[in-house]
């Protein structure tokens, strides 16, 4: 029996070969998410995080990060892996080469890494953060949404694109949190849905120092959503690290 299900595996590896994100190269039949090589360098973020953005903190004896400190209109978020080394290439390929097969991946990652914590959030309806949408045609996916919908599939739940964009928004890298909140304060906005939820997961490929997800969520929340919380493949360090009297996160 043992020995039948082996060849099942081996076969469906046969006809739909899976590569792992974080090298491109295909995976072999005993490796699941990620390739041995790689499970060996990616690195998680931990279990010592921000209790609200999922961020790695240094020490024990802190709960929350510096950019926390400021206050978020999510509740809590979570992110898979940390934005570093094979990581950032691999964000790279899933926005811009058309690695969408990866989201399959990253939605099996938060199964096993935050399946109880989904649970416990109660959520109802996944949300992608939208792209503006001739970037979307132009680039012809939004990554976003590619994770929300394989992360849909994994925990059996809704996906439903309630926000918009209504401007595009410039790039943020290398913003201070206030540039970063100011460009994207009225970027997003609900659209008219046949189903209240009251709990939302919304979902974008990286999180930095949660401009982005608060003005999502406040769109929602000012949209009768009660309460809304985060998933992220990937996360930064955020801006509130650089501060040199408080050492926490990384
Ligand atoms: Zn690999
Ligand atoms: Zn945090």
């Amino acid at each position: 029996m043992k020995e039948k299900r082996k060849g099942l595996v081996f076969l469906k590896h046969l006809l739909y070969p899976r590569r792992c994100p974080a090298c491109d190269g295909l995976l072999e039949p005993d490796e699941r998410i990620l390739c041995n090589a790689c499970e060996r360098q990616v690195k998680r973020t931990g279990d010592v995080v921000c209790v609200i953005c999922g961020k790695s903190l240094g020490r024990v004896e802190d709960d929350i990060c510096g950019d926390c400190r400021r206050g978020h209109a999510f509740t809590g978020g979570r992110a898979l892996y940390r934005y570093e080394g094979r990581m950032k290439e691999a964000m790279y390929r899933f926005k811009y080469e058309n690695r969408r097969c990866y989201a399959d991946s990253f939605a099996l990652e938060a199964k096993e890494q935050y399946g109880e914590l989904l649970q416990a959030w109660g959520i109802e309806c996944i949300v992608p953060i939208p792209m503006y949408k001739v970037k979307e045609r132009k680039r012809g996916y939004n990554q976003a949404k590619v994770f929300a919908k394989a992360l849909a599939g994994q925990f059996d739940l809704p996906m439903e694109e309630l926000l918009y964009r209504a401007q595009d928004t410039p790039p943020m890298k290398g913003l201070s949190p206030e540039v970063r909140r100011d460009n994207v304060k009225n970027a997003f906005h609900m659209k008219r849905s046949a189903v209240q939820f009251n709990r939302i997961l919304l979902v974008d490929d990286i999180y930095t120092t949660g401009a982005t997800m608060d003005a999502a969520a406040g769109a929602l929340l000012r949209n009768g959503i009660t309460s809304v919380y985060a998933m992220y493949v990937c996360i930064g360090e955020g801006n509130g690290l650089v501060r040199v009297d408080d050492n926490k996160c990384f």
